[in-house]
């Protein structure tokens, strides 16, 4: 099997040093030409991972109620941008807009507005959006002037992330070089400075959550980030590579694998409390069933008998803490904190 994009993350360290970890994740999973992202669908159980969305359509359906509470308790702003970043298959905005729909007035007021990576899921976000006509972003600068409703489902775990460890008093950076037997990690002296032994550093997560903040704190607005990862950053290294369905060796198959971390819920909420918005933080697993995720499972259920094991399993794999309730946090985050918006604890 040739292996191009391989070859030339060899040829860079080979010809430039040591690679940052960043940099790799990058290359890995958007290089324009054999990227993880920009070559493949990786959703479903025919591909690499499953989503929230792709589990079950009651997740969105609990998503869509809450961005349009959201709106009514802005004041129903009649110019109001949708956005989601990373939006996979596009299964995530259908299942919102299908219950948005139950608020014709939300439909005219706002402006579907995407940002995504891959051409092989634009495509496929265009046919299934089709009738809402979505506008693509390149980077968060482009959001409109305006106020802003936001989802991000498994989002922010894609994005490059650094490594950092403490050896006696000095911090060094984990960087890819290479071994014997092919890429391996190592460590360079780093002039970075942090608490404890051990830190991941996302400057893209920084960097597109700030803009968001700040787009919230001047036009008003709502959304919600949901993701794995936790709230004091005490889970070491997160790095992980993913394919159909298995974790392996992140350095063995560039660009064939899915590569993520965590995402670091400390820093947004902190980045949100500093533009002065509310930040609520709590697990996907508290957050469904606060919003009534059971009792809309017994709605379908009642309309749809014969769907009751698929639905309860789908309920279980959401919201029980074994299995996505408690790794999976919810940040809500909202610019009006005098505002109360449910699924969130008071
Ligand atoms: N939200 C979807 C898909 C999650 S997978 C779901 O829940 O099913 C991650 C998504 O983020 C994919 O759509 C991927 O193509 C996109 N993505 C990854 N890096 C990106 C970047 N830098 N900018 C925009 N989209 C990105």
């Amino acid at each position: 099997m040739p292996k191009p994009l391989e070859d030339l993350i060899r040829a860079d360290i080979a010809a430039n040093g040591p690679m940052s970890i960043a940099r790799y994740m990058a290359l890995c999973l958007s290089h324009p030409q054999y990227g993880y992202y920009t070559t493949r669908d990786p959703l479903g159980s025919e591909g690499d991972f499953t989503t929230a969305p792709e589990i079950s359509p009651l997740f969105g359906e609990m998503i869509g109620s809450w961005l349009v509470h959201a709106w009514e308790a802005m004041g129903a702003p009649q110019n109001v941008t949708l956005l989601e970043c990373g939006p996979g298959r596009g299964t995530l905005m259908a299942d919102i807009l299908r219950v948005a729909k139950l608020r014709p007035g939300f439909l005219t007021a706002m402006r579907l507005t995407l940002s995504e990576a891959s051409p092989v899921l634009i495509e496929q976000q265009k046919q299934l959006l089709k009738e809402f006509s979505p506008t693509y972003i390149e980077t968060v600068a482009d959001i409109e002037d305006a106020p802003l409703l936001f989802i991000m489902n498994e989002f922010f775990d894609a994005l490059p992330i650094r490594q950092y460890a403490k050896a006696g008093p000095n911090w060094h950076e984990r960087v890819i070089g290479l071994g014997p037997d092919g890429l391996t990690f190592g460590f360079v002296p780093a002039a970075y400075k942090g608490e404890g032994e051990f830190a991941e550093v996302s400057d893209a997560t920084a960097a597109i959550w700030s803009v968001i903040c700040d787009k919230i704190s001047r036009h008003g607005g709502a959304g919600l980030v949901i993701d794995y990862g936790d709230l004091d950053r005490a889970s070491g290294n997160t790095l992980q590579a993913v394919r159909n369905h298995q974790k392996v060796d992140p350095l063995a198959e560039p660009g064939e694998a899915d590569l993520t971390a965590y995402v670091d819920f400390a820093l947004l909420h902190s980045i949100a409390s500093e533009n002065g918005l509310a930040a609520p933080v709590t697990t996907q697993g508290a957050f469904l069933q606060a919003l009534g995720i059971g009792l809309r499972a017994e709605q379908v259920i009642k309309a749809r008998p014969d769907l009751a094991p698929a639905t309860w399993d789908a309920v279980k794999r959401l919201t029980a803490p074994a299995q996505m309730g408690d790794l999976f946090k919810v940040l809500g985050v909202w610019q009006d904190k005098a505002l109360t918006l449910p699924g969130f604890p008071s």
